[in-house]
């Protein structure tokens, strides 16, 4: 066997019941922070979002009942670390109104849970609230979670973060409505790649089926995720993709094409840096390549390195050499110096994690 040495085990009962049992007592009269990973994407804003529009139900139902004081509204706030900056395609999100700057997030939270984050390092400067609050609820389905958090509700299994966060708001009987459900429905599709991905099992689509009974509609919020971009992001796509290269003798043969992209490049487009995230799509088509590489220029010498593999390697074990991690056949790090650099060190790890 060579699992990654890190992997954690499903949630077991007690997990749940310790957090359904900590949402019981603190959220009715506390202070809940939300945070998800930074650079978000569809999977860590959807299940925070869906998550928060269900506990605001079920603060208000529960607080009504041991009257909180004034009858206030609930002292609930999800935040993302670093720049404010809420992409496009999920500006429509419901719950959007429960998002606040992180340096407006409560510095003295009763209870902190985060979302689809991997290592605390994700957290960025919001990574001091773990301490501080009470209790922090951890929901992931990452095999390279750390571990951290004194609640982990952490299921490798999962397709996506917003399937643990669907069964923890089932636990807390809280049922789903419409704007919950877009919000899950968005991450699920996220993180399955639109229901392609081999962990698109019966249980996705059964939990698909159920987001859609609320009366959501499915063709329209994939078009506004996936299928809508300006055009100047068209230009930037096209001009990022004309300089790919392909190395078939990587991976041990099995090959690897990468690109990268630069702030430069935003610019002279007028693109913002999320629009980059769609980028390893198209690449990770090419036959010729089991690996497909991304590397997004973040600062002057610092690089948002995207990587997927069809089976042929475990990228999460070489983001992990890297510093980073995530999924089987879909990884990311923090690289330095020039992006032939951050290439040439992908490539020396290449090997060493075939599968
Ligand atoms: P993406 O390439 O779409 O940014 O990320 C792919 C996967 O790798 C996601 O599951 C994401 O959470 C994870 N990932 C990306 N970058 C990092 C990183 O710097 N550190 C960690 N721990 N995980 C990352
Ligand atoms: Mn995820």
């Amino acid at each position: 066997m060579t699992e990654v040495a890190t992997r954690p085990a499903m949630p077991r009962e007690s997990d749940w019941s310790a957090a359904a049992a900590a949402i019981r007592e603190l959220a009715p009269t506390g202070r809940v922070l939300l945070i998800c990973h930074v650079n978000p994407d569809g999977d860590a804003l959807g299940s925070m979002l869906g998550f928060a529009l269900g506990l605001r139900r079920f603060i208000e139902v529960a607080g009504a009942r041991r009257r909180r004081p004034g009858g206030s509204a609930p002292a609930l706030q999800a935040t993302v670390p670093g720049e404010f900056e809420v992409p496009e395609p999920f500006a429509e999100l419901p719950g959007v109104d429960l998002l606040v700057p992180e340096d407006e997030a409560y510095e003295d939270p009763d209870l902190v849970i985060v979302f689809d984050v991997a290592a605390e390092s994700r957290l960025g400067a919001l990574v001091n609230r773990l301490s501080l609050a009470r209790e922090t609820i951890v929901l992931d389905h990452h095999a390279s979670n750390t571990g951290f958090g004194s609640i982990q509700l952490v299921d490798p299994q999962a397709a996506a973060t917003s399937v643990v966060a669907e069964q923890l708001l089932a636990r807390l009987d809280v049922p789903l409505d419409a704007a919950i459900a877009e919000c899950l429905y968005v991450a699920l599709a996220t993180d399955t790649g639109s229901f392609r991905f081999d962990m698109t099992t019966p249980g996705v689509h059964e939990m698909a089926a159920r987001l859609i009974a609320t009366g959501i509609r499915p063709g329209e919020i994939s078009r506004r995720i996936f299928d809508t971009r300006p055009f100047g992001a068209m230009k930037l796509f096209a001009e990022v993709l004309a300089r790919a290269a392909l190395d078939p003798t990587a991976a041990g043969g099995k090959g690897m094409v990468w690109t990268y992209a630069t702030l430069d490049d935003l610019r002279r487009h007028g693109q913002r840096p999320y629009v980059m995230d769609a980028l390893i799509d198209p690449v990770r088509t090419v036959a010729e390549a089991d690996v497909a590489v991304l590397v997004k220029q973040v600062d002057e010498a610092e690089w948002a390195v995207s990587l997927r593999s069809k089976g042929a390697v475990d990228v999460s074990r070489v983001a992990l050499a890297m510093g980073g991690g995530g999924h089987r056949l879909a990884a990311g790090f923090t690289g330095h110096g020039t992006p032939g650099d951050v290439v040439v060190a992908v490539r020396e790890q290449l090997d060493r994690f075939l599968i």
